[in-house]
């Protein structure tokens, strides 16, 4: 078959952009004209935006998303000692946050299906803290892909064993667990605004949702060097932690079109899954979930043939992610339970181009070429 798409975007930015482009040339001019750069009017319309779609009391915009889970977990005072639970299949952030505050990151392996934290999984770690005297504290689970976690029985064993839950919903802003909307799933939530997130900015940025008037004050001080009454009081210790005006205004106009866009990804997900559940293991999508749909992944056995053969035909993928966290240099001594199913899926797992603007007839072209790959290589599923 013949490449009759010169270039095909793993994730275009460009489509989005040229939709609302006079928007944004608005937005970005008003803040220059108004010249509020930090902290400006934008980001107070953005953080309220924000707590309307996330169903949420509070939400505070901040510097990135893995600044939103340090901000969160500093409402916590995590610290030296104190353990908490996360997934060995998810990106650094997740970990490196709670590293990052000198606590002890314990990796957690995940669900063959959904690629997000098994139950089982988690209650054997945490008895096996116990039989180490460990401080368990809390646990922060992912949503990870954009499918939101099994929240309903993480809130279970959260209260059982006293554990405070942190929602690392950085890929999953947009997606929803039976009819509520990430951002009201965990008492505290974290997302990014990366820009190749779903909801993605020019540059970084992250949120915290919470309910809690308590936390949002404490994050309020803390994203602004610990500021107490006024701004050269300084009460506590804090980062550099907030958002830019200028990405405040981008996002706000992003938002306008998110929540076609959520419609959009899930149309194109529930088509690649039409088109390759013979062939390739398709996402498994639990009932009363909706996904973000950060990334399309799928499962073969022979992937690293697979992904050879895409990138020949001109179809980018990606691997998310290739290591288990508990395996890579800076996390090797930190505690884990056996992996295995993490283990399989950084063998196994590939992403396919994902974006609210991909055209039906390049979608067929990256079908054919997967199957037509699966078929060379000889691999196909058994329906599940
Ligand atoms: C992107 C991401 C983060 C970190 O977000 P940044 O804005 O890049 O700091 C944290 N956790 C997960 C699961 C992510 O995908």
């Amino acid at each position: 078959m013949v490449n009759s798409f010169p270039e095909i975007s793993f994730v275009d930015l460009k489509a989005q952009q040229n939709r609302i482009r006079p928007a944004l040339d608005r937005a970005i001019a008003r803040v220059l004209d108004h010249g509020g750069y930090i902290m400006g009017p934008e980001v107070v319309d953005l953080e309220k935006a924000l707590a309307i779609r996330g169903n949420i009391a509070h939400v505070l915009s901040c510097s990135n998303g893995t600044d939103a889970l340090i901000l969160a977990m500093m409402t916590k005072g995590v610290g030296p000692g104190d353990v908490v639970f996360v997934p060995s299949f998810t990106f650094v952030a997740t970990a490196e946050a709670v590293a990052f505050l000198g606590a002890i990151p314990f990796f957690v392996d995940v669900r063959l299906d959904t690629f997000n934290i098994c139950i089982n999984s988690l209650t054997q770690a945490i008895a096996s803290a116990q039989a180490q005297n460990l401080r368990a504290v809390g646990m922060i689970p992912v949503d990870l892909f954009g499918l939101p976690a099994d929240y309903d029985a993480l809130h279970l064993l959260a209260a059982q064993h006293n554990l405070w839950m942190i929602a690392d919903a950085a890929q999953s802003f947009g997606g929803a667990y039976q009819g509520q909307p990430v951002g009201s799933l965990a008492a505290m939530t974290c997302t990014s605004f990366f820009p190749a997130k779903p909801l993605g900015g020019y540059g970084d940025g992250g949120a915290i949702f919470t309910q809690s008037q308590e936390e949002h004050d404490f994050i309020a001080s803390c994203r602004v060097h610990g500021q107490g009454s006024h701004k050269y009081e300084n009460v506590r210790l804090g980062m550099t932690g907030r958002l830019d005006t200028l990405q405040a205004a981008i996002l706000l106009e992003k938002l306008t079109i998110f929540s076609d866009e959520i419609v959009q990804r899930n149309r194109i997900a529930d088509r690649y899954t039409a088109l390759l559940k013979d062939v390739v293991q398709t996402p498994y999508m639990p009932a009363g979930m909706i996904s973000a749909w950060a990334q399309y992944t799928v499962r073969t056995p022979h992937r690293d043939a697979l992904q050879e053969s895409l990138k020949a035909a001109g179809v980018p993928t990606m691997v998310y992610y290739p290591i288990p966290l508990p395996d890579q240099v800076a996390y090797r001594h930190y505690p884990s339970v056996e992996i295995p199913v993490t283990k399989q899926l950084c063998q196994e797992v590939m992403s396919l181009p994902m974006h609210p603007y991909l055209a039906p007839d390049v979608q067929d072209y990256i079908c054919a070429q997967v199957r037509a790959g699966c078929e060379r290589i000889g691999t196909h599923i058994h329906p599940r």
